[in-house]
């Protein structure tokens, strides 16, 4: 019986991916090691006594009793808290999905780096942050490293059985968000509640809002170098506001391959799970005549600067990653919490990667987890410092 584990169960990749594993026959057919989430409790008890996995945790000690209870009499182990992440993370098993958000998922993605065969990744903030170090992991303990992103699976399923080397451009495909024929003027007034209405996929609040804000396309250039150790300039972004087209690879004598698709997250999930074979997957197909047109345009470098920023994140290497997602983080929750304006997050992103002692950290290699925490609590001080002094000041 195959061996899995869920990180982030609870959140959007999480579910569809439980939604896989029970299509797939559930208990009777998966041995689910670990499951873990975060505030929502009922859900994680509720996935782990279907599962029956061997553990359930969640990232909060202030829930474990409520997910004792909730767990009584099922079996399922229950334990809180990033330490037994990391624990329940060492288990081996033969998949693990990282669909934990943000870097909090960096420290269980390495765990699952030396503890698993194949790591299914969403959580894209560990390539962003320690690309290196991830990889060097997973080569060190023969783990093979997926894409769930569905940009970069599409990307890989392009490239699949071609030599690397002839590969010239990765095409990323965006949706361009909500936002994407707003003025800027408009977008400077933008809410929380209009950035997360995404016209196309059904995704998490955070990632959402970094679709409309292009952030998460910025990560996601950072994420394809990463993976397919490809230069910034060999890798563009077309914004493609159907989401059909989930990215194209062009290869030395001009062909283009797209790898086309209804936008649900099951697709990817799938690929990674079924991988290296095919299965059906419950996706609705894609109905071509319906569909009729696709298009193509040039993402606004005004409106979106965010993707400039991944190039020079890029170019300058080092610890810039990290500190430009702890910076995106940062910046995301004060807009959430309506402290700052949809615009001023790339602002105060840009001005953090400036900051003097910023620079003085960002410039060597994260070769270990530490150093990556460290490069990110100085670019988290450096956000809190720009939102005290910005926070209220409405700019546009
Ligand atoms: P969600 O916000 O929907 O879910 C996040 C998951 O992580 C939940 O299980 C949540 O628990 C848990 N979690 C939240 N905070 C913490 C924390 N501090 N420590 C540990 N666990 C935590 O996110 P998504 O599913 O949208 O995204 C997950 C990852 O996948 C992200 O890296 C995202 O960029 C990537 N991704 C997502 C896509 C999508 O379609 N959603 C597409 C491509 C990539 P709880 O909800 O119980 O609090
Ligand atoms: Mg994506």
């Amino acid at each position: 019986m195959r061996r899995i584990s869920i990180f982030g169960a609870t959140g959007s990749v999480g579910v569809n991916t439980v939604d896989l594993i029970n299509r797939g026959g559930g208990r009777a057919a998966f041995d689910v090691v670990a499951l873990s989430g975060g505030a929502n409790i009922a859900l994680l008890a509720e996935q782990a006594r279907n599962l029956g996995a061997r553990i359930a945790v969640t990232a909060y000690p202030q829930h474990l009793d409520e997910l004792r209870r909730a767990l009584e009499g099922s079996g399922v182990e229950a334990a809180a808290g990033p330490d037994a992440l990391t624990e329940a993370a060492s288990r081996p098993t033969d998949w693990a999905m990282s669909a934990i958000v943000g870097v909090a998922g960096l420290r269980p993605t390495l765990e699952l780096a030396a503890s698993t065969r194949v790591l299914a990744l969403a959580n894209k903030e560990s390539l962003v942050c320690a690309g290196a170090l991830l990889r060097a992991r997973c080569a060190a303990h023969k783990t093979r490293l997926l894409p769930v992103d569905s940009e970069h699976s599409a990307l890989w399923q392009a490239m699949n059985g071609e030599d690397a080397a002839k590969v010239r451009r990765l095409i990323l495909t965006a949706t361009g968000g909500p936002f994407r024929t707003w003025s800027l003027a408009q977008m400077a007034n933008a809410t929380p509640a209009q950035a997360v209405a995404h016209p196309t996929w059904d995704m998490g609040q955070r990632i959402s809002v970094d679709s409309a804000s292009m952030f998460n396309k910025a990560l996601e250039v950072i994420e394809a170098a990463n993976l397919y150790d490809m230069p910034a300039a060999a890798i563009e972004v077309i914004v493609h506001p159907q989401a059909i087209v989930h990215s194209m690879v062009e290869f030395c004598d001009g062909a283009i391959l797209a790898h086309l698709g209804t936008p649900d997250m099951r697709a990817p999930i799938g690929y990674a799970l079924n991988w290296p074979d095919r299965a059906p997957l419950p996706v609705p197909p894609l109905n071509l005549e319906t569909l009729r047109q696709l298009d193509f345009e040039p993402p606004d470098p005004l409106r979106f600067p965010a993707l400039r920023l991944a190039r020079q994140v890029l170019a300058a290497g080092g610890g810039h990653g990290a500190a430009f997602n702890a910076a995106k983080e940062a910046a995301l929750d004060a807009f959430l919490a309506g402290q700052i304006g949809f615009l001023d997050m790339a602002r105060l992103v840009e001005d953090v990667l400036d900051q003097p002692y910023v620079r003085a950290v960002i410039t060597q290699i994260p070769r270990d987890l530490n150093t990556v925490l460290t490069i990110d609590t100085v670019a988290r001080n450096a956000a809190e410092d720009w939102i005290a002094k910005n926070k209220g000041l409405v700019s546009d």
